[in-house]
């Protein structure tokens, strides 16, 4: 007997073929069956007339490696219909665990929402296991961080790797990707990982081109040096021949609105070469990161704590606010999404002070304090280090419409799985994190002239497993794995704002992982699942 029968559906099967109506059939965690099945003897039978039954979105842009194990429920994610995620993007990442953890965990204390996790391994294959023990209600796939490689072989210093570092961190990723990791991601931002030349990042690349892996760019700089930085991504993936992904294609501050066309030329270009090149996009004007972000690579030397030092000294701090005077965003800009509740912890994410500030720009916070927005940058630097988050604004509507049509682009919301009443739940969060899948139907397809719905599915499906290496995932066709999202599309839609950001979604009428419902009408029904993809 069938498992569970999705009836009177229309199936958008996620490669970009026209929509059919057909059942559904599923067994044993597969699609067993598409077509009329009427009559078919069921366990179970989900009513999906009047929706779309297509598969569950493929997250594959996520920094969700430690709210997973703090909330294995990933409620903000699964029930925006998300099926997938992978993590350790942006080079943040948890593994390997380097010679001091306190510091690793320092570097990546975006991830790092709730303090009671507890960093039970040393390696991919440790943390694999960890959330393999958490069971997560969504399959997860993890990237290799370049932070944690680079911490491991290098430490935080601000110079070249020597020949037998590079070694070491193309031993670390080898092993890793031997693992089943779905490939390396390096964030040029982030302290240590802003210190690679160019033959560290080669190696990278090299070793993960012998592995056939996706190697994943946040690259150098997505504002005044955003065609320079993608040139350096596409010169990487030329001279190893690596799978590339360029991150959250996007133009930073409004004189560079237009660039994004520019970045796709130069994309194009490189595909018509024969690169695999592709990128991933979320449907919002504003980013998320750590303010921290916004210091110099000079500043962030030597990791957290010597940040946070340095930042006492009025010479540097001025040096620092004669750098922000050309800065590319304005004060205006940026508001404070997070603040951790003590200085080397994070709490419930108002901070001590956290209620003043949070949910404000930092010009507004200035001018209630009568100073200057920069002192109340370096301030919050100074005190919380990495674990202050910012919303940053000062994208342009058209650089996204761009970026969306391309074919090359999947979508990928660069959020994290959040519990709104757990301690994932605080601060003000970007609202990409519970409604970027939604939003995208509700604004770019749905709008006349927007994405067809069926192009759509496929940007949230395979086109993002295909980048990720996930087969047999984001397609529904007989033998595939049974990962469906069941939604109303003329009513789904985000709910999540900047102002209000936890709030779930509207339209999705369920959601299966691996056969089995987690949400069902808004639901979550406690399942939990998941599977911790190891790619072969
Ligand atoms: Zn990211």
């Amino acid at each position: 007997m069938t498992d569970l029968l999705i009836t009177g559906g229309t199936v958008v099967d996620g490669t970009g073929a026209a929509p059919v109506r057909a059942d559904v059939a599923v067994t044993g965690g597969r699609v067993e069956a598409i077509g009329d099945l009427a009559g078919r003897p069921a366990a179970r039978t989900l009513d999906a007339s009047g929706h779309a039954v297509t598969p569950g979105f493929v997250d594959v842009h996520t920094h969700s490696d430690l709210t997973l194990l703090s909330g294995p429920e990933a409620h903000s994610a699964v029930r925006q219909g998300v099926t997938s995620v992978v993590v350790g993007n942006c080079g943040l990442g948890v593994a390997p665990v380097a010679a001091d953890p306190a510091a690793l965990r320092a570097a990546a204390g975006y991830l790092d929402l709730d303090p009671a996790v507890r960093w039970t391994w040393s390696d991919l294959p440790g943390y694999l296991a960890a959330l393999d023990a958490a069971r997560p209600s969504v399959n997860v796939a993890a990237l290799v961080a370049h932070i944690p490689l680079r911490a491991a072989a290098v430490g935080f210093a601000d110079r070249p790797a020597g020949a037998a570092e590079l070694d070491r961190m193309r031993g670390l990723l080898g092993d890793a990707l031997a693992a089943g990791a779905a490939g390396v991601s390096t964030g040029l931002v982030y302290a240590p990982a802003c210190y690679a030349r160019d033959d560290e990042l080669l190696a990278l690349g090299r070793t993960a081109a012998e592995h056939g892996r996706l190697f994943a760019w946040h690259v150098r700089d997505y504002a005044d040096g955003l065609l320079d930085s993608v040139r350096q991504a596409l010169a990487v993936a030329s001279a190893t021949g690596c799978r590339t992904q360029i991150s959250h294609l996007v133009a930073v501050g409004r004189r560079n609105h237009g660039s994004v066309a520019r970045a796709l030329d130069l994309i194009d270009d490189a595909r018509a070469g024969g690169a695999d090149v592709a990128f991933d996009v979320y449907p919002y004007l504003a980013g998320n990161a750590p303010l921290s972000q916004l210091l110099p690579d000079w500043a962030q030397e030597g990791g957290e704590d010597p940040m946070r030092g340095r930042l006492a000294d009025p010479d540097v701090r001025a040096r620092v606010a004669d750098e922000w005077r050309d800065m590319p965003l304005t004060w205006d800009d940026i508001t404070v999404s997070r603040v951790p509740d003590g200085p080397a912890g994070s709490g419930d994410g108002d901070g001590e002070a956290g209620g003043a500030i949070v949910g404000r720009t930092i010009a507004e916070i200035a001018a209630a304090a009568g100073t200057d927005p920069s002192r109340v940058a370096l301030d919050l630097a100074a005190e919380h280090g990495n674990g202050v988050q910012m919303i940053a604004a000062g994208r342009g509507e058209r650089d996204l419409l761009d970026a969306l049509a391309h074919p090359a682009a999947v979508i990928g919301s660069d959020g994290q799985a959040l519990d709104p009443d757990g301690p994932t739940g605080g601060g003000a969060p970007h609202p990409r994190s519970y409604g970027c899948f939604p939003r995208l139907f509700a604004e770019y397809a749905r709008r006349p002239g927007g994405l067809p719905l069926a192009e759509a599915v496929r940007k949230c499906t395979s086109a993002p497993a295909e980048r990720a290496g996930l087969a047999d995932r984001g397609v529904l066709r007989e033998g595939a794995v049974a990962d469906v999202a069941v939604f109303d599309t003329e009513r789904i839609a985000d709910r999540a704002t900047f102002a209000s950001p936890q709030r779930f979604p509207d339209g999705i009428r369920a959601v299966v992982v691996g056969g089995r419902p987690v949400v069902e009408d808004g639901v979550h029904g406690g399942a939990r699942p998941g599977e911790i993809l190891r790619i072969p």
